[in-house]
């Protein structure tokens, strides 16, 4: 028999939506493209986001910057990290996570992750004691929300603040509250692969009038804060203004404007992308040999990828051929478990720009880890024909086991 291929790039994203697209045309057509470049009485396509993102996300202050990463750099000023300080923060993640805490001068400390790919609560307790870090980044790694209740009481105990790295849980909730109004600040990824896409860009959301004065001072706004929609009384800044480094990372018009249109799409997009996870979620989780995280009732999450894990015995050899495999045959999973980053796989091992970890159950987690990215191009058939494909180079590799 043949075997089927799969002929779909699992990096190609939908287009603009059309409306998206005139809106942009027509900021490219006035030229004022800087979110301060506005005549007088008028609002620019940026302040207009930044309401609009404030209401959607129910948060009373929203700032919009150039990306995630500066988001992040910028929630760690703006609560007080300086140099030296100790932020707790999950061992699995992304690059971004401790390279924005080591960018501010941070240390970042690491916490192990469970096979659910959650905070282990255990392990954060104990380096709570050991560390008496009084910052955490939660990052909520691949759309899985820890239990946000426990989380809370554990440091609000010990008087940490905590910051949100929602990249990929814009439009997640957990209890019925949105991911991101849990911590004193959250910060949002629009960059293509994140739930709405202008290219690069990031979002900043608080109910604290301090933190987003802060924030907007420290995204650069050459004192002209007065601009903005979606921020407190001018007194606040007055206390702020000659504290603040300019960092220079405000989003411009042309991206906000493409941004816009984007926001009443992401919860019928979250039922799109939730019916393809939860197909491979559901077909994936009945093979023998195969764990797919569990995902509790208190989590509405935007299953924009796919998380599975091999048994531990599998050996490196064995989960790199089924890899290759499978990618002969046109899908792309990617192994957390590769010694070397490739793409956005990095691991904690591989962050040599701070003291390194030990963390023997985050490794093991590692090494049984495939993520696979789901973008809405595909369509349902799709997923068919993928999990066809996984399944059969999954059993075959299973067997030499037995
Ligand atoms: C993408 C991402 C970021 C940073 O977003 P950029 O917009 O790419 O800077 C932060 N954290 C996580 C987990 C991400 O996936």
């Amino acid at each position: 028999m043949k075997k089927s291929i799969f002929d779909k790039p699992f990096t190609q994203q939908e287009p603009i939506p059309r409306r998206a697209i005139n809106m942009a045309v027509n900021v490219l057509k006035t030229g004022r493209l800087h979110r301060y470049n506005t005549i007088e009485g008028q609002l620019s396509e940026t302040a207009l986001l930044e309401k609009e993102y404030a209401v959607w996300q129910k948060s009373k202050y929203c700032l919009a910057t150039t990306s995630g990463g500066t988001a992040l750099q910028i929630a760690l000023r703006a609560v007080g990290v300086k140099a030296g300080a100790k932020v707790l923060t999950n061992a699995f993640t992304l690059a971004p996570v401790p390279g924005a805490i080591s960018a501010v001068g941070g240390i970042p400390i690491l916490i192990e992750t469970t096979r659910d790919l959650t905070l282990d609560f255990d392990h954060l307790l104990k380096t709570i004691k050991t560390s008496k870090a009084k910052f955490m980044l939660i990052s909520h790694m691949r759309g899985h929300l820890s239990d946000m209740e426990s989380l809370m009481t554990i440091l609000s105990k010990n008087k940490i603040c905590l910051i949100e790295d929602c990249a990929h849980t814009m439009g997640a909730s957990w209890n019925g509250k949105k991911s991101g109004n849990f911590g004193s600040i959250a910060c949002f990824s629009t960059q293509t692969y994140k739930h709405i896409n202008s290219g690069e860009g990031g979002f900043i959301t608080t109910n604290d009038k301090k933190l987003i004065a802060s924030a907007i001072l420290l995204s650069g706004s050459y004192m002209l804060y007065n601009k903005h929609l979606s921020a407190p009384n001018e007194s606040e800044f007055k206390k702020l203004k000659f504290l603040m480094p300019n960092c220079s990372s405000r989003m411009d018009n042309l991206r906000a404007s493409i941004l816009r249109p984007q926001l009443k799409k992401i919860i019928s997009n979250q039922k799109r992308w939730n019916i393809r996870h939860d197909y491979f979620k559901n077909k994936l989780s009945k093979i023998d040999g195969i764990y797919v995280p569990s995902r509790p009732l208190k989590e509405s999450y935007v299953g924009s990828s796919f998380q599975f894990l091999v048994s531990e015995n599998w050996s490196r050899n064995m989960i790199e051929r089924f890899i290759k495999k499978v990618k002969k045959r046109g899908v792309e999973l990617k192994w957390f478990g590769d010694l070397e980053p490739k793409g956005y796989t990095s691991r904690h091992e591989s962050w040599k720009y701070f003291p390194s970890h030990k963390l023997k159950a985050t490794s093991k987690v590692m090494h049984q880890l495939i993520d696979m990215r789901i973008p809405l191009t595909f369509s349902l058939k799709d997923c068919r024909i993928i999990y066809k494909i996984i399944q059969e180079e999954f059993l075959i590799e299973f067997k030499k086991l037995s």
